[in-house]
């Protein structure tokens, strides 16, 4: 650490392991999952090392993060880890430490166990409007009105299999959604607004005419502005251009809100690795608890948790069964916004189903 010569981009990730597991590196031979959250990792030499998984989000209070520094301090030397979907891990070595910090959990009540196997895994999701420029919704909202709705799946192992739910707030997807059991997506529908007054004093023409993916911007003018036009047949509502530039914003209230893709998987156990698939192109926005999206997802889970054989992804689920089935049996309306149509290209680039709204 001392050599750095920036502060930019985390240390080397071996800097910061505890001792035992830079002790047993690559001796690890297998684990299982003891209970909801609680997972057991052995090594060649018999070491055990036992991790209890906690949900935690994506924004924490420093109150929360204070807790969990001591709980961390009393019961793991000081180390926890999070992980990708915002969990938080505690690690132990031997039993009668395990039952302590179990307690201790239990105890504080913001830290709930669970998200391993046959569950709901926490969600993965991006900025939302709490940060990000080009959201068609929030991020930690939906996904907290959903998680809540869901929670008895989080600490249980009653599903079939895991069932990843990922958000990302536009279909930039920075969250990447795309290979989810369950994708929340978030989707403009109008192209961006131009205000003609203001880009023309501070956009550069070029460099938003160049964001474009589908070629649609021009220059013009219009009312003496230096500005641009945009052709709406060929904008496919990306908002790489608001990227550019400030004066061409892509949000709308009406035109905005929530598509809901299913079916992806990233593992390639037993079945290769799978794309989501449209199920629902548009739900409104409904802060601040996102009702539609949160029962329509709730009846997409337990159609899948009642019909699918033990160990299938969802993905696999509604392979075998086909997907005329899945729209019956979730009774999720089937519409032209499902088909990809070619036949659009002529006039348009929004032929496949993840532009045709
Ligand atoms: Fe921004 Fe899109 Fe990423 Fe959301 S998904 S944070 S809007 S780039
Ligand atoms: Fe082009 Fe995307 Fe802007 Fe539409 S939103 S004009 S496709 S950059």
């Amino acid at each position: 650490m001392a050599d750095r010569i920036t502060d930019i981009g985390p240390p080397k990730y071996d800097e910061m392991w505890p001792q035992y597991i830079k002790d047993n590196y690559g001796k690890w031979k297998y684990h299982e999952i003891l209970e909801p959250g609680v997972l057991k990792h052995v090594t060649e030499d018999g070491f055990e090392l036992f991790t209890v998984r906690c949900g935690g989000t994506r924004l924490m209070t420093t109150l929360h993060l204070e807790d969990i520094c001591k709980i961390a301090d009393q019961y793991c030397d000081g180390c926890f880890r999070f992980t990708t979907r915002n969990n938080i891990e505690f690690m132990v070595t031997d039993t009668e430490k395990l039952e302590a910090l179990k307690k201790a959990l239990d105890d504080n009540g913001n830290l709930p166990k669970g998200g391993t196997g046959a569950c709901v895994t926490n969600i993965v999701h991006t900025q939302g409007w709490v940060h990000c420029h080009t959201p068609a919704i929030d991020a930690s909202g939906p996904v907290k009105a959903v998680m809540d709705d869901l929670f008895e799946y989080w600490n249980s192992h009653k599903l079939p299999a895991q069932v990843r739910i990922s958000l990302a707030c536009c279909l930039n997807m920075c969250g990447a959604v795309h290979c989810s059991d369950i994708a929340i997506l978030g989707v403009h529908r109008k192209p961006p607004v131009i205000e003609h007054s203001h880009l023309d004093k501070i956009c550069e023409i070029p460099t938003a005419i160049a964001s474009c993916p589908t070629a649609a911007i021009k220059p013009a003018k219009v009312d003496d502005y230096k500005s641009v036009q945009v052709n709406a047949e060929r904008c496919m509502f990306c908002g790489n251009c608001y990227t550019m530039c400030p004066s061409m914003p892509l949000a709308d209230a009406e035109g905005d809100g929530i598509a809901l893709w299913v079916g992806g998987k990233v593992s390639n156990s037993r079945t290769m690795p799978m794309f989501s698939k449209l199920a629902v192109p548009y739900i409104p926005n409904e802060p601040p608890r996102w009702d539609t999206t949160v029962k329509t997802i709730r009846t997409i889970l337990e159609a899948y948790a009642n019909g699918a054989n033990r160990y299938e992804r969802m993905g696999e689920w509604i392979n075998r069964i086909g997907w005329e089935r899945f729209f019956e049996v979730t009774e999720l309306e089937f519409t032209e916004h499902h088909i990809d149509d070619y036949r659009l290209a002529v006039t348009t680039w929004r032929n496949s189903t993840q532009f045709k709204f």
